[in-house]
């Protein structure tokens, strides 16, 4: 567990930008920031502009409920997933950050005999892969969770759980600041308040970005805008198969510390963990209404403490002290996007709906290999845009954690 009283290291922000970059990233959250951190501290490009139209991590990635893990179904998704958490277990020591990284473990819980099932699939799926996923029973599952009703309000009986004794959370924004801090101080340009409102195509290519300071020139734009990627997408004549949701998330007062490990149900679509202040940090299923709204709801509220609290009515003496929302780019197979478009010199790192939080220094790894290189890196390449196009899509809502 690193240290709390370490402060944030340096960023070296940049007053203009330059007429042109080598590499334009469109967006300063994780992903835009972990792109850019490893263009330059593993391939030496440092040609490169972030343009953050908010401050970074405005959006989704200061946003999440942290939760790091790679127990997936599919497996080119827990290998994906499976390097970015080895990775997130060394980031503190790569970047010299603390980025307040703790592994916790996460119970996914099971309510009935087909969920029961899938979980020991997963856990199968898990270990042929290399991610670390067990099933436990109800009485192992009290023991690490004593404040569990196992019964589930009566209506929700735990049956079993697979256990991904990885699964970690890392402190969001500190992320985003060591990877800022990273690019920048190697000579990357991070700019804030600079929304890009336009690209310029040329002969069908994209070869550079407008701002309201003006055009700035691009050898290849990323976009890594979040829920923004339609729109951001249209302005290269790209559609994409996305729709936005909106995510909510809340906090109550403290707990006593030593709450155990993450809990999740794969039926009633709630998730709780405690944080490094003692908060219980409540997450549950994304808005089934596409819109842009970043409006907390109170039906979202009460959908999710009543779903929570099925699981853990201690919950029901805590206040609630905060409530927020993000606005997440839901691919159609519930799976990211990465890499090229149909329009030249456009690329994009999007889908990352609920669950992006986890993949940003993998996927900021590979998608700096992509541009260095000009070659879709081996990890990445099932997530080709153009998965689509060839019917190989790769649905697995159901390790989402959210629907
Ligand atoms: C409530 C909630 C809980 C979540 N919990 C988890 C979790 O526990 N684990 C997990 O793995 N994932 C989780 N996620 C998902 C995760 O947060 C996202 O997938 C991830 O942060 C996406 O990162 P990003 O860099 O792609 O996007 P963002 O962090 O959204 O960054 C995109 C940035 O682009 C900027 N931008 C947009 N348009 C423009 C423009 N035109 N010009 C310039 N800049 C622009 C935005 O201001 C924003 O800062 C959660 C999300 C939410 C909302």
């Amino acid at each position: 567990m690193s240290d709390y009283t370490r402060s944030l290291l340096p960023i070296r922000w940049a007053d203009a930008t330059k007429p042109a970059y080598d590499v334009v990233i469109i967006g300063g959250g994780g992903h835009g920031l972990s792109t850019a951190y490893h263009l330059a501290a593993r391939h030496g490009i440092t040609n490169v502009a972030v343009l953050e139209a908010d401050y970074i991590a405005s959006g989704n990635t200061g946003r999440n409920t942290t939760i790091i893990r790679a127990n997936y179904g599919l497996p080119e998704a827990i290998r994906f997933y499976q390097h970015s958490l080895e990775l997130y277990q060394q980031l503190e020591a790569e970047t010299g950050a603390a980025i307040l990284h703790q592994t916790k473990g996460i119970l996914w819980m099971a309510h009935t005999e087909m969920a029961m099932r899938t979980e020991r699939a997963r856990c199968l799926m898990n270990a042929a892969i290399g991610a670390k996923t067990e099933m436990v029973t109800p009485a192992q599952i009290k023991g690490l969770v004593p404040q569990l009703d196992l019964t589930g309000g009566g209506r929700y009986p735990i049956l079993g759980a697979s256990y991904h004794v990885e699964a970690a959370t890392a402190r969001h924004d500190r992320v985003a600041w060591a990877y800022a801090s990273g690019a920048s101080l190697r000579g990357v340009d991070l700019l804030q308040h600079s929304p890009v409102t336009g690209l310029r195509v040329e002969a069908g290519r994209v070869v550079g970005v407008e701002t309201p300071a003006g055009p700035i020139g691009a050898g290849v734009v990323l976009s890594a805008v979040g829920g923004r990627i339609s729109a951001v997408a249209a302005m290269a004549g790209v559609r994409l198969p996305v729709r936005t949701h909106p995510l909510h998330a809340f906090v109550t007062n403290d707990h006593a510390q030593g709450f155990g490990p993450i809990v999740a149900s794969t039926e009633l679509m709630c998730y709780a963990s405690q944080t490094d202040r003692g908060q219980m940090l409540i997450g549950a299923e994304f808005d089934a209404q596409p819109s842009y709204s970043r409006q907390s709801s109170f039906s979202a509220l009460r959908g999710y403490t009543w779903k929570i609290t099925q699981l853990l009515p201690f919950l029901r003496q805590m206040r609630i002290l905060r409530t927020w929302a993000g606005i997440c780019d839901i691919s159609a197979d519930y799976s990211p996007i990465m890499g090229f478009t149909p329009t030249e010199g456009f690329l994009v790192t999007t889908g990352w709906g609920t669950w992006g939080f986890k993949a940003i220094p993998a996927g900021g790894e590979a998608m700096a290999e992509l541009i260095a290189t000009g070659r879709t890196p081996e990890l990445i390449a099932p997530f080709a845009l153009d998965r689509f196009t060839r019917d190989h899509v790769l649905a697995d809502q159901g390790s989402a954690g959210t629907r």
